[in-house]
């Protein structure tokens, strides 16, 4: 708990000097983007987003994954998204890793058998994001007029890479 111990202390400064306690709750830049939960992604930075600015959806990959669905039809119909932008990233651990690998591993340190359960790891990055553009510009809970862009984002030089438009 050491961790949770320095938030809540780096919290209480940041709490003094808080001056945006009055911003609406729908993205004032009106843009949702589904990313990677990588440690070393900062979105709101490598973006230029401020806070209130965008729906950030983050999980494994960045991919389009029931939850993520979830979130962007959330975002979409009730606060007001019309954008969508999926972003992966080079060096990214969901391609160290097959589904048989993982559920191994699982099966040896906690004794549990996943079955058949996908992790959503992707062997090809580039291939990844227009899989997932994909996946949401078919998806029937996205409207056609919401458009769709994919990109690779750099770890090691922060350069943002456009892949496709949907
Ligand atoms: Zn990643």
């Amino acid at each position: 708990m050491a961790t949770f111990d320095d938030f809540l202390t780096a919290n209480q400064s940041y709490s003094q000097a808080f001056e945006l306690g009055n911003l609406p709750m729908p993205p004032a830049r009106n843009i949702a983007v589904l990313t990677c939960m990588d440690a070393r992604l900062h979105p709101e930075k490598f973006l230029g987003l401020d806070v209130g600015d965008a729906h950030v959806i983050r999980n494994a990959g960045g991919r389009a994954s029931e939850d993520a669905i979830r979130s962007l039809v959330i975002s979409e119909r009730l606060l007001g998204t019309t954008e969508i932008v999926v972003i992966h990233h080079t060096d990214c651990g969901m391609v160290t890793f097959t589904n048989a690998d993982l559920a191994a591993k699982i099966q040896q340190d906690l004794g549990v058998d996943v079955g058949d359960r996908d992790f959503l790891p992707f062997p090809d990055l580039e291939q990844s994001v227009r899989d997932d553009v994909a996946i949401l510009r078919e998806s029937p809970l996205i409207p056609q007029d919401i458009p769709i862009s994919g990109a690779i984002y750099d770890v090691h030089s922060g350069t943002l890479q456009e892949i496709v438009r949907a």
